[in-house]
């Protein structure tokens, strides 16, 4: 899973542009064996309407409605040198090589899931992987959208296609410290479901892909908009839970 630090594993361009782990700078690869030790993998799985704690991060019973989100499954805890991996992921260079480590952690765990396990098994037809999309202005800043690239990766490791179904309406400032009520307040409307393609929601399974995760108020709110048109049931997968 991570490269070796070996100079036999070494390609001319780890001469030119030598890697070094995001957490203790040891020479070699963007995450040591040893600081791969220290990723945690309970990610404490909520359901997202209530943010109490739930069985496998499916949503209760009794709050599903109707155009709600069916569950969230988290890979990683968004602490320590996750968080740094995370970081760098999104405003630094050296995208493609960060790309490799975090996708094996996100499709490595999510897949010893039993109950995400059990929706790839038995809808495998049905199922697409939809990134929560950047406003255009934020693409346009940052170059392109990190869920977009994780959501890439997860289709040709799952075997599941990829759609742009969602199209983001409003610029949303960065939700990190505020409760999840001015969270809901702030990202309601933030989505639209792209006009030609409701066609493919009839029925369908989507995995809404986001990087990190909080208290699912994007998540549920991109959701809402799928069931809306058609999706049939949505769940969410995130590389980290914070
Ligand atoms: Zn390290
Ligand atoms: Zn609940």
């Amino acid at each position: 899973m991570v490269r070796s630090a070996t100079l036999k594993g070494m390609g001319i361009l780890d001469f030119i542009f030598p890697k070094y782990c995001v957490n203790c700078k040891k020479l070699g690869s963007y995450l040591c064996a040893n600081c791969l030790t220290f990723i945690s993998f309970d990610t404490e799985e909520i359901c997202v309407v209530c943010n109490r704690p739930a069985i496998n991060g499916l949503t209760h019973p009794g709050c599903l409605g109707k155009h709600t989100i069916n569950g969230v499954f988290s890979a990683i805890a968004y602490k320590g040198a996750a968080k740094k991996l995370i970081y760098n992921f999104k405003y630094k260079p050296y995208l493609a090589d960060l790309k490799n480590v975090l996708v094996d952690l996100f499709y490595e765990n999510l897949i010893q899931k039993e109950e995400f396990y059990s929706v790839c098994k038995n809808n495998k037809s049905l199922i697409f992987l939809v990134p929560i999309p950047l406003h255009s202005s934020k693409l346009r800043s940052r170059g392109y959208n990190q869920a977009e690239i994780l959501a890439a990766a997860l289709s040709k490791k799952l075997g599941f296609p990829t759609a742009n179904l969602l199209k983001r309406l409003k610029k949303t400032p960065s939700l990190a410290g505020l409760t999840q009520k001015i969270r809901k307040a702030n990202i309601k409307g933030a989505f639209e479901v792209e006009k030609d393609k409701k066609e493919i929601l009839k029925n369908a399974i989507i995995f809404l892909v986001d990087d990190i995760f909080t208290t699912g108020a994007t998540l549920n709110e991109a959701a809402k908009m799928l069931k809306k048109s058609g999706a049939k049931k949505v769940y969410g997968l995130a590389l980290a839970r914070d």
